[in-house]
């Protein structure tokens, strides 16, 4: 029987032990699992195993909880979602160290922008609404479009963003009237019951929830029969499973899932003052980004010289623990993903790839350590340019026409994100039109905000998450015809 403890506990938040969120509560598991820490490869703490029916018990909290929350107006829901921002900023520091400890990005860098951007992203679209639209009227009736909610949304999430691409989901899925059961990845659960055991004291019981576990906990929400939606970010492999498991019961599902994303430098492009931003593209968060670069494709005009300045940028970084503010790369966040970026170094040497940096892991090292590589000009099939690394190695390819990097860029059974990098602006949006993409930045990397849509074309994802478009993903149309 799982001990229940009242979710005032007044013990400090973050020196464990950790709990599941359900029904208000916070509830102990009688399993747990090992959480490690990437940069030392030993473990960092011990995570509850929710079991099949505490995932149950989740649910029905929130199946119940929805009948009320879903009733309020969107100016109350506001008040609640804008007291957890306030309530998640006071753990700010707390919650960055612990996504250190648990994910590797660097403190400074990354986990802790990751933690504000997250409390921003919720602050900002509290404000957002979706109206009624009137969608005809005339002398003899008028047409409104509601937008209601779903119901009990399931998201599932992967261990590159465990934090950002959480709450990405949590804002606008509670802000429209829903209420949320979240499993995080068993990888980096910590940070995500944390948030969740926050969530307790602001919201009531049963409108946001956390149960971490194993795997197969994901197939069990996405074939419950009392979750109206699964929102998925992860590997596109996962997410169909997700697709396949969902029809059972006909869910909503957006999926926001893997990515092979091309960079291009056209022929006019001031490439050497781009290089710090096509370097992070690629390798910050240690190349685990799903819109990171993976291919960066470069003119034949300034191979030599751009591989040359790329390298000599690239050596400027550091390569260790995250907690070290002197580090800017961080590990590979565990050990299958570590095992599968060092097959990708294994096919690069099998196959003579020239690697013009890193390549070599040091065995001797605690840790997930890929160092940065660079792989230059590797065939168009090689599996480095073929398949998505996700993780610190950038191969750089040479093209000499437009028309046949276009070709190549989109020759991919992904599309999710893409950039294209000149000097004429217009030039390169023609180009950037071209892409099969979701996403596509031009002379600019990675903007994201609440406003914008974020999606995948292809087998990189279905609907979009951020934007209006991505909030009405959350909600069912409801046409009401009225005759006057
Ligand atoms: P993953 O697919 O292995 O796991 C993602 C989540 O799915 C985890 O919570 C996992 O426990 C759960 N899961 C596993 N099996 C499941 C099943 N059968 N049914 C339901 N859920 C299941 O992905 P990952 O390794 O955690 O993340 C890396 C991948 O995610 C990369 O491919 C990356 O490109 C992608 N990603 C995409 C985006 C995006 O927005 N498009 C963002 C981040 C990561």
């Amino acid at each position: 029987m799982a001990a229940v403890i009242d979710s005032t506990t007044s013990s400090r938040l973050f020196d464990g032990p950790y709990f599941l969120s359900i029904a208000g509560k916070l509830v102990q598991t009688q399993a747990s699992f090992d959480v490690m820490n990437p940069a030392t490869g030993q473990v960092l703490a011990k995570a509850p195993a929710g079991s099949a029916e505490q995932l149950d018990e989740a649910v029905a909290a929130a199946k119940s909880a929805f009948k009320t929350w879903s009733k309020l107006s969107y100016d109350e829901r506001e008040q609640y979602l804008l007291a957890y921002a306030d309530a998640l900023q006071t753990h700010r520091d707390e919650l960055a160290l612990l996504l250190t400890l648990e994910q590797g990005k660097p403190l400074k860098t990354m986990a802790e922008p990751e933690v504000d951007q997250s409390i921003s992203w919720i602050r900002q679209i509290a404000a957002r609404r979706i109206p009624v639209e009137i969608v005809e009227e005339n002398d003899s009736h008028i047409v409104e479009l509601h937008h209601t909610p779903l119901g009990v949304v399931g998201a599932i999430t992967p261990w590159n963003f465990p934090v950002l691409l959480a709450l990405w989901k949590v804002a606008p899925a509670l802000m429209t009237g829903n209420t949320m059961v979240i499993k995080p990845s068993p990888f980096t659960p910590l940070t995500t019951l944390r948030f969740g055991q926050i969530a307790q004291s602001v919201f009531p019981a049963g409108v946001l929830s956390v149960v971490s576990g194993g795997n197969e906990l994901g197939p069990q929400m996405t074939a419950h029969p009392d979750i109206a939606k699964i929102s998925f970010t992860g590997s596109t492999e996962t997410g169909k499973h997700v697709i396949r498991s969902a029809a059972g019961t006909v869910k909503r599902l957006t999926l926001e899932m893997g990515g092979n994303d091309a960079a291009i430098v056209l022929p006019d492009a001031d490439w050497k003052s781009i290089i710090p931003q096509l370097f992070w593209g690629a390798i910050g968060n240690s190349g685990q980004w799903c819109v990171g670069i993976k291919r960066l494709y470069i003119h034949r005009s300034f191979h030599q010289p751009f591989v040359s300045a790329f390298v000599e940028y690239a050596r400027q970084q550091k390569l260790g623990d995250g907690l070290d503010p002197e580090v800017t790369v961080g590990p590979v966040q565990n050990k299958m993903q570590f095992d599968k970026v060092r097959e990708f170094l294994d096919d690069i040497k099998a196959n003579g790839q020239k690697v013009v940096l890193g390549g070599e892991v040091d065995e001797s090292r605690a840790g997930y350590f890929i160092p940065v590589t660079v792989v230059d000009n590797p065939p168009e099939n090689a599996r480095i340019v073929q398949q998505e690394q996700f993780g610190p190695i950038v191969p750089i390819i040479v093209y000499d026409e437009v028309d046949d990097v276009v070709e190549r860029a989109n020759d991919s059974p992904f599309g999710l994100g893409g950039s294209v990098w000149g000097r004429d602006t217009k030039a390169a949006v023609a180009v950037a039109n071209r892409l099969e993409t979701g996403m596509v930045w031009v002379n600019e990397m990675h903007t994201q905000g609440v406003d914008i849509p974020f999606g995948g074309h292809k087998q990189s994802g279905v609907g979009t998450e951020g934007g209006h478009e991505g909030r009405l993903l959350f909600t069912n149309p409801k046409t009401v015809l009225i005759k006057k």
